[in-house]
């Protein structure tokens, strides 16, 4: 095999090594990922709780200012009435003032009702809030587990990281560039060994004479058709 060869095997063993870390950092990523919808949606449903209150507060509120509008109005037909000699006007002041008493009084019932319902929604909140704290709570020790498999993976990642830059600078320089091309543009496995006659990659046949050429490792020969960098394994062919 020629010793280039050799060489890239190594650094691609140790690219190999790196994207099982990265896979591994990326697991734990999506289980934190889980836990932040979890929370995300406790977080949801105080929000949806407190805004149902703000409603019907604000609700609340409009009924204490139509209340107070129809008792100025009331008042002032109990004046009106007051001074008012009998007869038609005088009787249609009092037909207005029962009609009115009677609407006031609905939207009285109307204002407890609504009293009634920012109560049972401010409990709401209270247990969402509750709701949101236990979660965060059940979750606490899984994302300590979590941060310290994190900090494992890191470490084995620094490591691969050295080892891989180790082992790079060891390769040829134009033959390191086209290994980094290859894998950016195919797949992580670019040095590839041959199967039988043919490329170990996209099984297209190699021609006898680049066979040879391998064979006797003299140079770093690529697959004519798909790039990989091909090697016969030792005790092969
Ligand atoms: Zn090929």
């Amino acid at each position: 095999m020629h010793p280039d060869v050799v060489k890239l095997l190594d650094l691609q063993s140790k690219d190999l090594d790196l994207l099982e870390i990265d896979t591994r950092l990326a697991d734990v990523a999506d289980e934190e990922a889980e836990l932040d919808r979890a929370v995300e949606g406790a977080e949801h449903t105080v929000s949806a709780a407190a805004q149902a209150v703000a409603d019907a507060v604000q609700r609340r509120a409009e009924l204490e200012v139509k209340i107070e509008t129809y008792r100025v109005q009331q008042e002032r037909r109990r004046q009106a009435i007051e001074i008012t000699h009998p007869g038609k006007r005088a009787a249609t002041l009092m037909a207005e003032l029962d009609l009115a008493r009677s609407v006031l009084a609905q939207e009285e019932s109307e204002w407890i009702r609504m009293a009634d319902r920012v109560t049972t929604l401010e409990q709401e909140v209270t247990e969402a809030e509750a709701g949101l704290e236990a979660v965060r709570e059940q979750q606490a020790p899984e994302r300590i587990q979590l941060k310290e498999r994190e900090a494992d993976i890191q470490r084995d990642r620094d490591a691969a990281l050295k080892a891989r830059a180790e082992s790079a600078a060891l390769v040829d320089k134009r033959l390191l560039t086209r290994y980094d091309r290859l894998r950016r543009n195919r797949s992580p496995r670019v040095v590839v060994p041959m199967n039988g006659s043919a490329c170990g990659s996209c099984f297209t046949a190699v021609p006898l004479h680049r066979r040879s050429l391998i064979k006797g490792g003299a140079v770093v020969e690529g697959c004519e058709v798909c790039g990989v960098i091909l090697y016969i394994p030792e005790g092969g062919e």
